[in-house]
C-alpha cells in the first residue's frame, strides 16, 4: 500500500492536463493548507458525484431529472443546439443569444481514439426532433468536432430538419469553453445552413 501522499500524487497525475510535477506540487500544497480547507476540496469532490447526474433528456449536468433547460417553458422547442460536452452549454448560455434547447453528445467523433457514431448520445438526439425546426451544430472547429457535424448534418437533413453550423470567427483547434461571449454570439448569428 502507498503511503499518503504518493496516493494522492498518484489520484492528481490521472486528472486531464495533470502530470507528474503539477500532481507533486498540488499534493505538497495540501499539506500544508488547514484541515479544514482540504476536507472543503474533498467535500466539493464527493458532493458532485454523489449529487450531480446526466439529464436523461440532453445529458446535461443537473440536480434534478429532466433538467431546467429541457423542462423550462420559456425556451424556444424548435431549436436545438447540439454540442460535444456538458460544459459547452455555459459559453451558449452566456452569450444571451441563445433560447432554445440543447443536446450533449458526450464527446465527438475520432477515429484515432476508437471514437464511432455508436459512443455518442446521437440515437437520443434522432428520438427528439419532433417538432424541431433547426439543428445548430456547436461542436467545436477541431478535426473531430467537423467531422462530427458533417455526420449528424447528412442523418439530420435525411429528416428534412434544417441543419445550420456556428460561423466560427475563432481559431481552428479552438474550443468552445475557451471562446468569449462576444465571438462566439457573433458565430451564433452568423451561422450557416450546411
Ligand atoms: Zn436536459
Amino acid at each position: 500500500m502507498n503511503d499518503p501522499l504518493t496516493r494522492l500524487i498518484g489520484e492528481f497525475a490521472r486528472l486531464p492536463g495533470i502530470g507528474k510535477r503539477t500532481a507533486t506540487r498540488l499534493a505538497h500544497h495540501l499539506l500544508k493548507v488547514p484541515l479544514v480547507e482540504a476536507k472543503n476540496l474533498a467535500d466539493s469532490i464527493v458532493a458532485v458525484k454523489e449529487r450531480l447526474i446526466n439529464c436523461s433528456v440532453c445529458n446535461a449536468i443537473t440536480e434534478i431529472d429532466p433538467c431546467s433547460l429541457c423542462t423550462d417553458p420559456e425556451r424556444d422547442s424548435t431549436k436545438l443546439c447540439v454540442v460535444e460536452e456538458p460544459f459547452n452549454i455555459h459559453p451558449m448560455e452566456r452569450t444571451g443569444e441563445y433560447t432554445g434547447r440543447y443536446h450533449v453528445l458526450m464527446g465527438a467523433l475520432s477515429p484515432q481514439r476508437g471514437i464511432g457514431p455508436k459512443s455518442l448520445r446521437i440515437s437520443g438526439l434522432m428520438n427528439r426532433l419532433e417538432g424541431v425546426e433547426e439543428v445548430i451544430l456547436a461542436t467545436n472547429p477541431s478535426v473531430e468536432g467537423e467531422a462530427t457535424a458533417l455526420y449528424l448534418a447528412r442523418l439530420l437533413k435525411a429528416q428534412g430538419i434544417c441543419v445550420s453550423r456556428l460561423a466560427f470567427g475563432m481559431p481552428v483547434g479552438g474550443d468552445i469553453e475557451y471562446t468569449d461571449e462576444v465571438t462566439l454570439a457573433r458565430s451564433l448569428a452568423g451561422r450557416r445552413e450546411l
